[in-house]
């Protein structure tokens, strides 16, 4: 087999000549190992109008029953697959085997099962309005939004993907996917299984390439995109916002974060330890929900961060698809040069180095990928950038609280408020501090535990909207209100 593997764009149910193109590198040894698509704006005009004309198409006289039926045939069709898929997603991200075989793969095709389970629960909202002579019925009625975007980022490539990919179907919409430059190959993986499943030419498309002035930006600046869903970095997401002010069209973000755990003194601290250390540690910190500010209080401090210590240095690095790695690399060369570049920034600050702090040597064939070392700082102050901006690293800071209304302030000082973890036996405490902590999710005891019918999204700079359950189903969903007179009997 070729080892540079093609990866063109998907539309109107072709595969295209894969024309420009760039090296995408294999994270875990720093070689060239698929060659991929930089689709231009005709490419990305051409699938927006093959998702349109989808639309007027049979996609587009579906019921939900066959929509619900079709998502979970592609479920079925996934998991046979499911160790070509976890081969693909090896290949873009260097991700561990037990990870993507255990967790993030299987997950990916639970969303499909969710979404089309969410949508058949979906109750019909009737509201009665008393008026003279009778009443009117007020019933709400659900349309497909149109053609949608969705830029995709490269942390969780194909779980995020049918996040939205998902639910995007299952109200009737036709969609056009634009995967990080990063991990291409599920996406497209993703589009030839739902070919295979029947789905009909131009329902979801693909088109690879970058993001700024590239493919990402001809997607979402397309005025035949009808809205636009994203998961990304912030800054990014302003410019997608500024993109689809132009109709204006919905978006929906889901953004950055800067994860504050808060470890009381109450704690099982063995289960604190542990679940902290992946909380920080999974996916090489390369989760959007990764803890980056730890706060413990001062009577288990040492014995925290000795704990948390251990555990990083226990991680094992290596080949990801041997079943004894636990430790993956950066998912690229700029990715790992900049959280080098912060692991400096903190050695600057006069950050106290518990454990890491630079790059991690790999044996051959490793040497040239782009790993980094698990690293543990203390001894900052709250307002230090590597306290304040997210690394997106196996990394994180180490601060001494003594009381609860100092580390509820501290944890919601940041201009992120994504996810953030309590661990704590005082089950009175988790509630008071779950209700004051400024974050879409709180997590009590535990971390990363998803239930895809709750609602998912930031506070503040970390997003805008909710998505999951009912509220993806209305993202992507025109809702009408259907108002008829009824005379009284
Ligand atoms: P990124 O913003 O660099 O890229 C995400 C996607 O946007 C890529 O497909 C990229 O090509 C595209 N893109 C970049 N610039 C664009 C532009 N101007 N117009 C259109 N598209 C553009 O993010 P990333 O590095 O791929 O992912 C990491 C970030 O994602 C982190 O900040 C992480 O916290 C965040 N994230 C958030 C969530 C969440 O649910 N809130 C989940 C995962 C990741």
């Amino acid at each position: 087999m070729n080892p540079i593997e093609p990866v063109p764009c998907f539309v109107g149910g072709d595969e295209m000549p894969l024309g420009a193109s760039f090296d995408k590198h294999d994270p875990a040894t720093g070689r060239p190992n698929a060659r991929v698509a930089e689709a231009d704006a005709a490419l990305v005009d051409a699938a927006v109008t093959a998702a349109r004309a989808a639309l007027r198409g049979p996609w587009g006289r579906t019921t939900l029953d066959q929509r619900i039926a079709f998502l979970e045939k592609l479920a079925a069709h996934m998991e046979a697959s499911l160790a070509t898929i976890v081969a693909a997603e090896i290949a873009d991200t260097g991700k561990p085997v037990t990870v993507t075989t255990g967790i993030e793969i299987p997950r990916a095709i639970a969303n499909l099962r969710a979404f089309a389970e969410i949508a058949r629960q979906a109750p019909e909202e009737t509201f009665e309005t008393p008026m003279a002579g009778g009443r009117a019925r007020n019933r709400v009625l659900r349309h497909p939004v149109g053609v949608i975007g969705i830029v995709a980022p490269w942390n969780l490539p194909l779980l995020l993907l049918t996040w939205k990919v998902a639910p995007a179907l299952v109200c009737g919409n036709a969609i056009v996917v634009k995967p990080s430059e990063h991990s291409p190959r599920t996406a497209l993986m993703l589009a030839r299984m739902a070919k295979a499943c029947g789905l009909p030419d131009g329902v979801l498309n693909v088109v690879h390439g970058h993001g700024a002035g590239a493919a990402g930006a001809f997607l979402v600046a397309h005025p035949g995109v009808d809205a636009v869903s994203f998961t990304g970095e912030t800054r990014t997401g302003e410019a997608i916002m500024r993109a689809a002010a132009a109709g204006p069209r919905p978006v929906s973000l889901e953004l950055g974060g800067k994860n504050p755990a808060l470890i009381f003194a109450d704690c099982d601290l063995n289960a604190a330890i542990a679940g902290t250390a992946r909380s920080m540690f999974d996916n090489c910190g390369q989760v959007c929900l990764t803890t980056e500010r730890v706060f413990v209080q001062r009577p288990i401090f040492e014995r925290f961060a000795a704990g948390l210590a251990a555990a990083a240095k226990a991680l094992k690095p290596g080949d990801p698809r041997a079943p004894e790695t636990t430790l993956g690399p950066a998912i690229s060369a700029v990715q790992r040069e900049k959280v080098l570049g912060l692991y400096a920034t903190a050695k600057a600050e006069g950050a106290q180095v518990l454990t890491g702090g630079g790059a991690l040597e790999m044996p051959a064939p490793f040497a040239d990928g782009y790993w980094v070392e698990p690293t543990l700082w203390a001894g900052l102050p709250d307002t230090a950038e590597i306290c304040r901006r997210e690394v997106f690293g196996p990394c994180a800071h180490l601060s001494v609280f003594d009381d609860e209304d100092e580390v509820v302030a501290r944890a919601n000082a940041s201009e992120f408020g994504l996810a953030a973890t309590v661990w704590s036996t005082d089950a009175a405490r988790v509630e008071r501090v779950g209700a004051e902590l400024q974050s879409g999710t709180v997590w009590a005891n535990c971390w990363r535990v998803r239930d895809e019918r709750a609602p998912f999204g930031g506070f503040k700079r970390s997003g805008i909207g909710r998505e999951g359950g009912a509220r993806s189903l209305d993202f992507y969903s025109e809702l009408k209100t259907l108002c008829v007179f009824e005379p009284a009997a």
